[in-house]
Parts: C-alpha cells; sequence; structure tokens
C-alpha cells in the first residue's frame, strides 16, 4: 500500500490496490486469451410468442480466465471497452458469429443472429473496414447478422461515428437498439438511424405484470417501437407471466431464461441440425 499520503485515506489503500490489481490482472490475461483464441461464443435463442424460433444472440465467453475459472462479460467486457481490447475481441467474436451464420445458412436455417457492438468501435475506422471484410470473406448474407447499440451511440455528435455507421447500413448491416430506454430519452435520433429493432432492458422486465411503473415503460416502448415501425425483443424473461404480458401487447420477440438459456454455440447449432433431421 502507499505510504505517506494524507492519513484519512489509507484505510482505503488496499482494497483500491485490489480492484486495481485485479482489473490489470483480467487486462493481461484477456490479451492473452484473445491472442491464444481461448474465448468463445454463447448463443441465446429469441422466440415468437407462440414459440417460434426466430432469431438469436451472441454472447461472448471467457471460460478460462486467468484464475483458471470463467468470467462474466460484465466484468470483462469493461476492461476491454477500456483498454482498447475491446477491438480485437469485437472482431474475433464477429469472426465466430459469421462461421456460425454460415453453418445456420447451410443448414437452411433462417435465423439472424445479433452481436453486440460497444459505441467506441465506431470512432475507429479500420474496425468497421475489419468488420466489413470479414462480412464479404464469410459469405454470409448481411441481412442475417443485426448489431446490437446502446443509445449512446446514437447520440455521439463526432461526425465520423455516424459516417461509420451509415457504411456498415449501406452493406445491408442493420442495427438493434440494445437497453432501450435506459439512457436518453430523446426520440429524435430512433428516425435518423438505420434501426431495424428496439430491445427491452431486462430491468423493465422484471417484475411484469406486477409492478406499474414497468407496466408503463413497457407498453410505451411497444408503443412507439410501433410508430417507428420497429421490431422489439424483450430480454431476461424468466416467468410465464412475463411472457403473457408481453404477447398480449405485441411484443415481437422474447429472450430469457424460461424460453433458452445461452449455449455454447457449437452445441446449439448440433442440436438444431439434428432437429431438422
Ligand atoms: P446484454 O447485451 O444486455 O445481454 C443480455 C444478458 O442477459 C446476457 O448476459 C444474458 O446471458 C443475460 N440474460 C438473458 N436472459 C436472461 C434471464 O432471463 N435472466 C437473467 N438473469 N439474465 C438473462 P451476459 O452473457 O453475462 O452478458 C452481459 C453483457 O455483456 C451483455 O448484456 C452485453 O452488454 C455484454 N456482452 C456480452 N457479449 C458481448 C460481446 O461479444 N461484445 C460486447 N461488446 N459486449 C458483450
Ligand atoms: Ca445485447
Ligand atoms: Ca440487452
Ligand atoms: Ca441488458
Amino acid at each position: 500500500a502507499k505510504q505517506g499520503g494524507r492519513g484519512s485515506h489509507a484505510f482505503f489503500v488496499p482494497e483500491l490496490d485490489a480492484v486495481a490489481r485485479r482489473r490489470v490482472h483480467l487486462e493481461e490475461g484477456l490479451r492473452l486469451a484473445i491472442l491464444r483464441d481461448e474465448l468463445s461464443i454463447a448463443v441465446q435463442a429469441q422466440w415468437t410468442p407462440s414459440g417460434q424460433l426466430q432469431a438469436g444472440e451472441v454472447l461472448v465467453r471467457w471460460l478460462k480466465g486467468p484464475d483458471g475459472n470463467p468470467v462474466s462479460p460484465g466484468e470483462f467486457i469493461p476492461v476491454a471497452e477500456s483498454s482498447g481490447l475491446i477491438k480485437p475481441l469485437t472482431l474475433l467474436v464477429f469472426s465466430k458469429a459469421l462461421d456460425l451464420a454460415a453453418e445456420l445458412q447451410a443448414l437452411e436455417l433462417d435465423i439472424p443472429l445479433s452481436v453486440n457492438f460497444s459505441t467506441e468501435l465506431f470512432r475507429d475506422e479500420s474496425i468497421i473496414n475489419g468488420v466489413l471484410e470479414l462480412l464479404d470473406e464469410s459469405g454470409v448474407a448481411a441481412d442475417r447478422v443485426v448489431l446490437e447499440i446502446t443509445e449512446s451511440l446514437l447520440i455521439d455528435t463526432q461526425p465520423w461515428v455516424q459516417d461509420n455507421m451509415a457504411r456498415l447500413a449501406a452493406r445491408g448491416l442493420s442495427f438493434s437498439l440494445d437497453d432501450f430506454g435506459t439512457g436518453y430519452s430523446n426520440l429524435a435520433y430512433l428516425k435518423r438511424m438505420h434501426l431495424s429493432e428496439l430491445k427491452i432492458d431486462k430491468r423493465f422486465v422484471d417484475n411484469l405484470p406486477g409492478d406499474e411503473d414497468n407496466r408503463t415503460i413497457v407498453r410505451s416502448i411497444l408503443s412507439i417501437a410501433r410508430q417507428f415501425k420497429l421490431r422489439v425483443v424483450a430480454e431476461g424473461v424468466e416467468t410465464e407471466e412475463q411472457m403473457a404480458f408481453l404477447a398480449s401487447h405485441g411484443c415481437d420477440l422474447l429472450q430469457g431464461y424460461l424460453l433458452h438459456k445461452p449455449e455454447p454455440a457449437e452445441a446449439w447449432v448440433a442440436k438444431l441440425s439434428r432437429q431438422k433431421n
């Protein structure tokens, strides 16, 4: 611990050290994991209210972290975002997602895949070029891929951010607005951008249908989406009651543990292939 600082801070130093050490540890581990191709992807399926498999979200997995244990994306994605590792990480995840999309295409399964794209990526043209190159090389149809973005991207005023988004859209990629309603309330951007979908964050799905505030928020999101002609996916659906409420209010797609827990991509596609035969 740091010595000679003001006495009032000394108490907190060991704890800060532990947090900082964990961060450095994770960053170093993640750098190696990317180099050694030790990250993998899981998929969580999205369903129509009538129970038809319609699409899937790709989620990165780090199964063997620095201590040999899995590390959750909730912990390592922020580290990746603040260290620049999000760029190679996303290209790796995107390339795995394209491999999976190609397998689905070969099985003649019409299941678009969503991939999470952090806002930082759009500030860097080389990443956009990388994404477009991977897409070209893969032979996957652009309409089989959806990029999940957050509201912070849409309000980013740096001109090249919008240009980069437009380049991806021009190639046929579409965008889904993740965690809708948790950021900024200005709706002007909804029609500006190349959005095809809104995702209702889990926090609004929790406590449905009992919680009046969440009922109102979800109904508002569905009404906004209808006016802007956007598809709506609700995430974090864990109960039959939530599903019934969302279905009866016109939510297009449902995603959550009730219907499907994220599953390693290979296992998922193998299962779909068996079901087909
Ligand atoms: P997200 O994009 O909001 O993804 C949904 C998260 O909710 C996933 O957590 C998923 O496993 C979890 N989830 C889905 N259904 C349920 C449910 O019914 N109940 C509960 N309790 N949880 C549910 P996960 O996989 O841990 O990912 C956490 C976050 O990390 C994601 O949140 C996303 O923001 C980020 N993330 C994951 N993969 C990537 C990636 O490849 N790139 C980037 N940039 N971010 C990623
Ligand atoms: Ca997401
Ligand atoms: Ca989400
Ligand atoms: Ca979420």
